[in-house]
Order: C-alpha cells, then structure tokens, then sequence
C-alpha cells in the first residue's frame, strides 16, 4: 500500500526526516550527465559527479529512495555479498583482498557522507552473525583469524554460544561473529540526506519521472512521459525496477522480494534486552532473517521473500512467524508496520557494473549486499566517467592516422619513410 506521498507505508517512510518533492521533468532539458533512478546507485554517482564539476540531471520514477533504499534492513557488512574466504577460493588471494579493500571503503564512503552532510540517519556500529547451523560451527573463528591475519581487519571476533546468546535474546544461534565496524543505518533518511547534498552540489532532481527510453547515440537523448533530457552520459541505477528499459543486461538479473516489519516501541529496557548495544543482526541462512532494534526501541525485523511479481497481501503475517521462531518472547508485541521491496541478484551473487556503450553505464545486482556496494558503485561510475571525460577523452581524441598501406604493408611503409627521415637527418 502506498502512502506517505508515495512511499510504501513503512516505518521509514513514516519516520523520515528531510522528504523534499522535486518536480516533475516536463520539456527538454540538457546535461552532461543524466542519471535514470533515485536509488543509493544513482545518488552516489550524481553526488560524486556533481562534486567533480558534472552538470547532472537525476530521473527518478517515484520518489526519492522509493526503491530498495528507502525499504532495506540498513545493515552495512563488512566485505562483500560472498565472504572473503570464498572469494579467495574463487579468485585467488590478491582479488579477494582488491575486493574487500573495495568494501571498505564502501563503508568508508557512508561514515564520510553522513559526516560530511550532517545526514540524520541513526548511523549505529556493530554487526553480529549468528550461526544456525551444526556444520557451521568453527567457521566464525576461522574468519575472524583470516581477516585479521590477511585482511588488515582486526574487528571482527567469534563469540561462543553463551556469549552469542547475551548479546542476543534468542536460543536460535550455536555460535556468532561479532564485528564491531560494521554498521547500520536508517536507509531512506540516508537516501534522502544523499539526495540534499546532490542538490547542494548542483544535481537537478526529478521525480515521478519514469525514464521510457533513450537514443543509443552520443549525445544520447532520454525520453519520459513529459520530457526529455540531452546528455553526454548516461547511468542506469535502477536495479530490481528496472524492467524492460535495458533488455541487454535485464537478464543478466532477477528480482526477488523481501519483507520486512517494525513491532510496537518495546521500551529501552526491552529493546536492550533484545540486542545489546544497537548491534544489527543476520544469520546464515540462505533466506537470511536480519534484524535490529531502531532508535525509538521497536524491533525491526526482516525474513522471507519471494520470486514473484506481487508481495503477499498480509505481509505481516507472511514476517511474522520468521521472528517469532528467533523471539518468541515477542508473542504479545503489536506490528505496527510491514512492507516490501524489490531488489536483484544475479546468479553467482556477484554485482554487475559496466558499460553498454561508450557512454552508458550501469550497476546493479547486489544480491542483498547494496547498502554498501551501490554507494561505491555509483561513486566508481562516476570515477569512470570521469575518466572518460576528463582524460581518456581528451587523449583519446588525438586520432591516429592510418599507416599508408594497411596493417600488409605498413611495416615497408614505415621502415622506408624512417629511412628517408633518417637520410634526412645526415645530409
Ligand atoms: C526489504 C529489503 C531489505 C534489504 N536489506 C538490506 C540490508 O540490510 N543490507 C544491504 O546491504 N542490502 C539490503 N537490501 C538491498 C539494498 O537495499 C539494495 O541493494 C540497494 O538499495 C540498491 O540500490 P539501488 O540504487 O541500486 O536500487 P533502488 O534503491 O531499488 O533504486 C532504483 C530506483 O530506480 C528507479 N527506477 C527504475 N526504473 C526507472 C525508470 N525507468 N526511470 C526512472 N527511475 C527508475 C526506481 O523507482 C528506484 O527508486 C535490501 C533490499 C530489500 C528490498
């Protein structure tokens, strides 16, 4: 259901702090850059193309942070969607280490925007996984031993069941690994804090401005109901809404569906009780439940999800019982809010960044790890085009001639014209 001036009714939504409306794009606009959604992707890379001297129009469908970033659990993991050791088998040491360098300063990048704009948006330190399964146990030693011996990562440590179980009201969890820089947020008042720095910075936002297409030509031209934008750049940061807008890469991910859902204020004491110190939580199962308590003491809860168009009709009750297996103790507490949102994975749970053209790129498929990777992403796009524009660009727009002859006789052609220059030179 939507409510809250477009947004689904959720606790964020209706506990969102700087909702601003941006107009709707109506007649022809032109850019340097355009960028198609309103999602951490397309904030970050309008922000850090803006602060980079990019004049850059934002097209947003819906509103601000409509998508996945307004809806997600707000955990900020260290690492990427796949840990670091799986990585290492996959890749080899020196990837795994490219990649988790990668994530933190993913991680980097949010503690810095909060700080740098002020953004009100509860920002909390510490993540705590707890095992579920037999099989498992051991392995939250074994990591935090790896991360701190190969990974330059110190903050991270297992803690037994006992442990585990003081930290967090549940009998679920056989062991946990505790890891002290990881984070959360408030996800849709971190959006919208993004939002209000790419306006400071000059981004002209857009919403309710769903893009239809665009030319593939340099400049391309980006068509809306109501509009058009001219631009030199094009960034596609629309991941599980993005539909049939880019069938080149629309199969490369899936959609899936997650939930998620905010008790009653519990009171301090209980909420404390619950987690200790603010720590967000998920485990590990492959439908990973994931939870932490907000600043105002409810629980907010995400579990379940999936694979079809539409969300179930009672989300609350679809939640529910994924909380009440981990909390029972929460029998009597009221839901006060429930929702849903989209977001794409793809099949090995890689993300997927790239570029279709020479002048359009995208990213996506974060596979439920985008909190931090689509800020970086966008950030990367915006490094890219950056450098194309700025360097690649102006080097590359020395053309080469060709040699007289073709690639078959371009070899006597050279050696007879270095020769002549070279006789040249002793006459
Ligand atoms: C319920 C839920 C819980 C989650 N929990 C976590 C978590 O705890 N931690 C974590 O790391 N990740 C989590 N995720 C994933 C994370 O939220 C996403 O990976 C991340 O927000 C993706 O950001 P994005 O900008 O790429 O996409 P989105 O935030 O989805 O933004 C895409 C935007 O593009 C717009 N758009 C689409 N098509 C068009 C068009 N044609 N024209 C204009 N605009 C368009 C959409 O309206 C949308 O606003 C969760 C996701 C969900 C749904």
């Amino acid at each position: 259901m939507m409510a809250n001036g477009g947004y689904p009714n959720s606790y964020y939504a209706a506990t969102a702090v700087g909702l601003a409306a941006h107009p709707l794009l109506k007649g022809a606009e032109s850019a340097d850059v355009c960028v198609i959604g309103g999602g951490y992707t397309g904030l970050s890379a309008a922000l850090n193309l803006a602060e980079r001297g990019f004049d850059v129009v934002l097209l947003e469908a819906e509103r601000i942070g409509w998508g996945a970033s307004g809806r997600n659990g707000g955990l900020i993991g260290s690492g990427q969607r796949k840990d670091a050791l799986e990585l290492e088998e996959l890749f080899g040491y020196e990837q795994s280490k490219a990649f988790w360098d990668i994530a933190e300063a993913a991680k980097a990048e949010i503690r810095d925007r909060v700080g740098r704009h002020d953004i009100d948006c509860d920002l909390q330190f510490g993540q705590i996984e707890g095992v579920h399964k037999q099989s498992y146990i051991g392995s939250s030693a074994r990591y935090a031993e790896a991360l701190a011996e190969r990974y330059d990562y110190p903050h991270a440590r297992a803690l037994s069941r006992e442990e585990v179980r003081k930290m967090v009201a549940t009998d679920t969890f056989l062991e946990g690994l505790h890891d002290t820089r990881a984070m959360s947020i408030h996800p849709l008042n971190f959006a919208l804090g993004l939002a209000r720095a790419a306006q400071e910075a000059g981004v002209r936002i857009f919403e309710n401005s769903r893009v239809t297409d665009y030319t593939r030509s340099d400049p391309a031209t980006v068509h809306t109901a109501q509009g058009s934008v001219e631009a030199r750049f094009i960034v596609l940061g629309c991941n599980g809404y993005l539909g049939k807008l880019e069938k080149r890469v629309a199969g490369r991910i899936m959609p899936i569906n997650n939930f998620m859902i905010a008790t009653e204020p519990l009171g301090e004491s209980v909420a404390r009780e619950l987690i200790a110190d603010r720590n967000c939580v998920h485990d590990t199962r492959f439908v990973v439940n994931y939870f932490r308590t907000s600043g105002d003491h409810r629980l907010l809860f995400g579990g379940g999800e999936n694979y079809r168009r539409g969300f179930p009709r009672d989300i609350a009750a679809f939640v529910r019982p994924y909380m009440l297996t981990l909390f029972p103790q929460l029998e009597d507490a009221r839901i006060d809010y429930a929702w849903g949102g989209t977001l794409s994975v793809t099949v090995k749970r890689f993300p997927q960044l790239g570029r279709l053209e020479p002048n359009v790129f995208f990213a996506h498929g974060y596979s439920g790890h985008g909190v931090s990777i689509a800020n970086i992403s966008g950030k990367i796009i915006a490094e890219a085009i950056a450098g194309t524009a700025e360097r690649f660009d102006v080097m590359a727009s020395i053309k080469a001639l060709p040699f007289p002859g073709g690639t078959l006789l371009r070899y006597p052609g050279m050696v007879l014209g270095m020769l002549y220059y070279s006789l040249k030179d002793k006459l």
